[in-house]
């Protein structure tokens, strides 16, 4: 039994300040004394009076193996000059004979990534990801090793960044990223196996219960290993990459099949880039330019995937930043026969307001992250100017009734659900500006807020009769967060500096301090 001080149910007329749980599944809500009464003498008994309790908050896009294997890795995250993050990758040791690091962002700096800045502290190869993961720098090791060399052509849908004599500069972009990718050595199992026990802890420590990740067939057995073994305590929906498309119709994979911890989702696949690389695909020139971004799959190869995966009952997962791609993922979505989970786009991170109407009677899910915002408010701004209006349109979104699922793509953000919250709800940096928040008018409240993380990743992954919420029969998958009840009042800063105290999964309590 937990008491706290509300409980969230997300259940319409039923609440409580407790609830207890028996086998995994709640048992009742209700009154403190009432459930002191039902709950067993036998039961544990957890009290925090003044805690807030939700259901479990699940991550609605993540790179988790990705994430779990970059916290052993060089952070680059945060590096303001190109300087610091050499500095940072001098101190970091090969492993496997290569030095990785992730999270470098150089809007801002005034030296370009480049190889000859990384040759000078390593003579090991070097491979380093962008913070959005759409681009990458590698060192001249790392190129020599990739065979990569100024007669390398650029692959489709990619570039070889090249310097005014045609030698390759070390910085990858897009589809160029898997030519230096591929030839970094993959981690042994029992080095990913232990990085992924490390990163559950942190989830569950966050008030993370489960994810929807967004990765390749090695992480997917890391997660059958955990859940073998009878470690895996988080919800996972998975979305394999659509490169593994026939192999899944070979196999009879289905949308929606799966265990209480391991589900099958969408196939994945890219229309577009990211704005951070400007390469999402705009219907306009980004601002002050004539460039448009750019298409990474084009639309006859893209509407044969969807349509092969479709028939065979696998929902798609289409990857749509810029409000180009984001109107062909709906052009392309329109009558394609529907599977046992909705169809999704990742991202819609800017719609066209003659879209919004369309994207909610196409039935499809919206997958957004939140705390993009807190990064994204200054570039949004000058490369996209007034198309701003449609981005991270929350609202308008939700009262055309698209059903909104929030995450955070860590590891591009944090994994932290208290950064996404507060930035749903304030649309605002962490230094507060702008003050009464950027296009105020997309703020949603703390309701809706929560059933991003809760009630519609339930409804995406095909759980919600059993996950999502908190009515009676419900798998006990929640959290007690210690926050200021301002928060539920729509204060996104109360929500940031409060923390989850307690995290359970499947009734077990994973994580309480
Ligand atoms: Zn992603």
């Amino acid at each position: 039994m937990l008491r706290g001080r509300r409980v969230l149910t997300l259940v319409p007329g039923v609440e409580g300040e407790a609830l207890w749980w028996r086998d995994g599944r709640i048992q009742g809500v209700g009154s403190a004394r009432a459930m002191d009464r039902q709950a067993p003498r036998q039961l544990p008994r957890f009290d925090c009076p003044e805690a807030l309790i939700t259901p479990g908050f699940v991550d609605g896009h993540t790179h988790f193996a990705r994430w779990a294997m970059g916290r052993r890795q060089v952070r680059l995250a945060g590096a303001r000059t190109r300087a610091e993050a050499v500095a940072r990758v001098a101190s970091g040791a090969p492993s496997q004979g290569w030095v990785v690091g992730h999270g470098w962002d150089a809007n801002g700096w005034t030296d370009p990534p480049d190889r000859h800045a990384l040759d000078q502290v390593h003579a090991s190869p070097v491979y380093l990801d962008s913070l959005d993961v759409h681009a990458a720098w590698a060192n001249s090791a790392a190129l020599a090793v990739a065979r990569i060399t100024r007669e390398t052509q650029d692959p489709p849908g990619g570039r070889i960044a090249r310097d005014a004599a045609g030698e390759p500069t070390g910085l990858l972009l897009e589809r160029a990223v898997e030519l230096v990718a591929k030839v970094v050595p993959a981690p042994s199992t029992e080095i990913l196996d232990e990085a992924m026990r490390d990163a559950q802890a942190e989830a569950h420590r966050l008030g993370v219960t489960g994810i929807h990740d967004v990765e390749d067939e090695r992480a997917w057995r890391s997660f059958r290993r955990l859940e073998e073994s009878g470690e895996l305590r988080l919800r996972v929906l998975f979305h394999p990459p659509v490169a593994s498309l026939p192999d899944l119709i070979r196999r009879g994979a289905r949308s929606g099949a799966g265990t209480a911890w391991l589900g099958m989702g969408g196939v994945k696949l890219f229309l577009d880039g990211s704005l951070g690389s400007r390469t999402a695909w705009m219907l306009e020139p980004y601002e002050g330019s004539r460039d448009r971004g750019m298409p990474i799959t084009g639309e006859r190869e893209a509407g044969e995937a969807m349509r092969a995966a479709a028939a065979n009952g696998i929902a798609v997962t289409v990857h749509a930043i810029g409000d180009a791609a984001v109107r062909r993922a709906l052009d392309l979505l329109d009558g394609l026969p529907r599977a046992a989970l909705p169809h999704r786009i990742e991202h819609i991170q800017c719609i066209h307001p003659a879209d919004l109407s369309r994207a909610a009677r196409s039935g499809i899910v919206a997958s957004m992250q939140p705390a993009h915002l807190l990064t994204d408010i200054p570039l949004v701004d000058r490369h996209w100017g007034g198309r701003g209006r449609g981005a991270y349109a929350f609202r308008s979104l939700l009262q055309r009734g698209t059903m909104v699922v929030f995450g955070s793509d860590v590891p591009v953000a944090s994994i932290d659900p208290r950064e996404g919250v507060y930035a749903a709800l304030e649309r605002k940096g962490f230094d507060g500006s702008p003050r009464t928040g950027w296009r105020p008018e997309e703020k949603i409240g703390f309701e809706d807020v929560v059933r991003g993380y809760t009630t519609a990743p339930a409804h995406a992954s095909g759980t919600s009769r059993r996950l999502g919420t908190l009515g009676r029969g419900a798998e006990a998958d929640l959290v007690a967060w210690a926050v200021d009840p301002a928060a539920e009042r729509g204060d996104g800063e109360a929500f940031r500096s409060g923390r989850a105290v307690l995290t359970v999964v499947g009734g077990s309590p994973v994580m309480h301090r």
